[in-house]
């Protein structure tokens, strides 16, 4: 195994057993969305609130595999501070990685250590849950807002 490959196993091991950002977050201004994947009984559901037009906080709460769970957690830190157009950038990033053969990019940072899924399609499923959720969490909120000029 690669020093790369201990790496990424060192992160996935790291996150799934002492995620980052776990918890809800409550208030009107929280868009949040839940993902099931019955596959692998993984349940995640992602908080999201968003300020001038970047994610302000993100949490997330479930359970599940350690894939899933280190995949919301790396996804959370990877997404906060973003714009909504950084975080489909990097939502598309992801899945050109898992679902092509596209070179990684650069961006990804720690996420890259959840590539090694792409050989296992189910565990696909679970690396892609908690993002599914964010996206679904992020169009709420970035839905046209009213006006108040
Ligand atoms: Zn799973």
């Amino acid at each position: 195994m690669s020093d790369l490959d201990n790496l990424y196993q060192e992160l996935i091991l790291d996150h799934g057993t002492c995620p980052r950002n776990y918890g809800r977050l409550d208030g009107n201004t929280v868009g949040q969305a839940e993902g099931i994947n019955p596959l692998c009984g993984d349940k995640v559901t992602v908080y999201l609130r968003l300020e001038a037009g970047k994610v302000k906080d993100i949490q997330f709460e479930g359970r599940g595999c350690a894939i899933s769970v280190a995949s919301a957690s790396l996804m959370t830190e990877l997404f906060q501070g973003k714009t909504v157009t950084e975080v489909e950038e990097l939502w598309l990033s992801f899945k050109a990685v898992l679902f092509t053969e596209c070179v990684p990019a650069e961006k990804l940072g720690k996420v890259l250590a959840l590539t090694g899924v792409k050989a296992f399609p189910t565990r696909v499923k679970c690396a892609t849950l908690a993002w599914h959720a964010a996206l679904s969490a992020l169009k709420q909120q970035s839905l046209p807002a009213v006006s108040t000029e």
